[in-house]
């Protein structure tokens, strides 16, 4: 188990007694330095696998810094009477118990923005790979086949009609990025007036989700997940779909029906799926997308880059940093 105690320097620190912060899960090293330089920090990715020992150290803690995995629900914060700070090292806020934080008067803050492009360029190599078909015979060509008939019907993603549902930060950048690749972009979004002035300065068409699901080449999915898109992507939704259409879901894997995706893509119903979340996370073995044909299925790491990691630490231990100095 990796677990660092880094410094207890306590430089501009306005508060008398040490401000404690611990840290959860994975941070970018020189940001957890920066947090250890002003604040008493425990930093140990391996806590969010262990969490009665998360919980018996939370007793004085003023700021807890999670990515994804970490549960911040009434328990946690139960355990952490003087905790005012979350600091949330990713978008998704839904491991976080927001409205008790909120009750509690505890701050949340997430790295909107910082990873939204690592994002955005998984959608659109994900979109490529999966219309073009043509990468995933590598071993058999290193080994003197030829399948070149076999890969000779992929398909280009200039002309096609990408569908975005949810067209926030996450949306509007895969927008611009499939935009320069010729692609047509239409998107679903209800919390967006179908008047708001992103959709003019985008050139984006607003679309009902039924028109996204039926024209869209390349679905892809930029919500939250809330009661409203919990299965939003059922079995129903797939027979919308063209029988070709890619599905590329990025968000949470709660918001796609598993089983039914990897129904249809038997069914030659879809073409294909890039699947980055899963209900369950790591998958539980007989997970129904494993032996689906046509999909490409990564560990959770959209908008986990090199360069995302940076930025998002940064943003993070700068405003949690700020923050506790300020309040
Ligand atoms: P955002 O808040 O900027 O945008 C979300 C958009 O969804 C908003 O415009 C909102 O109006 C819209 N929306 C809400 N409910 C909707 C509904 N029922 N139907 C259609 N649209 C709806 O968020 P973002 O930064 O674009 O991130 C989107 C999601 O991507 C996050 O919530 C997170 O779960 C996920 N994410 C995943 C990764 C990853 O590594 N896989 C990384 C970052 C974000």
């Amino acid at each position: 188990m990796h677990s660092t105690k880094v410094g207890d320097a306590k430089l501009n620190a306005p508060h008398t007694g040490a401000t404690r912060i611990v840290i959860t899960e994975f941070m970018d090293e020189p940001a957890v330095a920066q947090l250890a330089n002003v604040f008493d920090t425990v930093y140990n990715p391996a806590l969010v696998d262990d969490r009665p020992t998360l919980l018996a150290m939370l007793g004085n803690v003023d700021a807890l810094i999670v990515r994804n995995r970490t549960k911040v629900d009434l328990a946690l914060l139960a355990a952490a009477p003087k905790l005012r700070v979350v600091g949330r090292l990713g978008v998704g806020l839904d491991n976080i118990d927001v409205a008790a934080c909120a009750a509690r008067g505890i701050d949340v803050f997430p790295a909107t923005g910082a990873n939204a492009g690592a994002v955005a360029e998984y959608v659109i190599g994900t979109a490529m790979a999966l219309l073009r078909e043509a990468y995933t015979r590598s071993a058999e060509t290193a080994a003197g086949a030829w399948p070149r008939a076999a890969l000779s019907n992929g398909r280009e993603i200039a002309g096609k009609t990408l569908g975005l549902i949810g067209f926030g930060g996450i949306g509007q950048l895969t927008a611009r990025l499939a935009q320069a690749l010729g692609v047509n972009v239409i998107a679903y979004d209800p919390m967006l007036a179908s008047d708001a002035p992103i959709w003019h300065q985008s050139g984006v068409a607003c679309r009902q989700l039924r028109v996204v699901l039926e024209q869209a080449d390349i679905v892809s999915l930029h919500v939250p997940l809330t009661a409203e898109t919990r299965n939003l992507i059922d079995a129903e939704a797939l027979s919308k779909m063209k029988p070709d259409a890619v599905l590329i879901n990025t968000s949470r894997g709660e918001i796609v029906d598993e089983a039914a995706v990897a129904s249809a893509l038997h069914a030659g119903k879809l073409g294909g799926a890039a699947i980055d979340v899963f209900a369950q996370e790591p998958l539980a073995a007989g997970n129904a997308l494993a032996n689906a044909p046509r999909v490409i299925l990564t560990p959770h790491i959209a908008g986990v880059t090199t360069e995302s990691n940076t930025r998002v630490s940064a943003l993070i231990a700068q405003r949690v940093a700020a923050y506790l100095q300020q309040n």
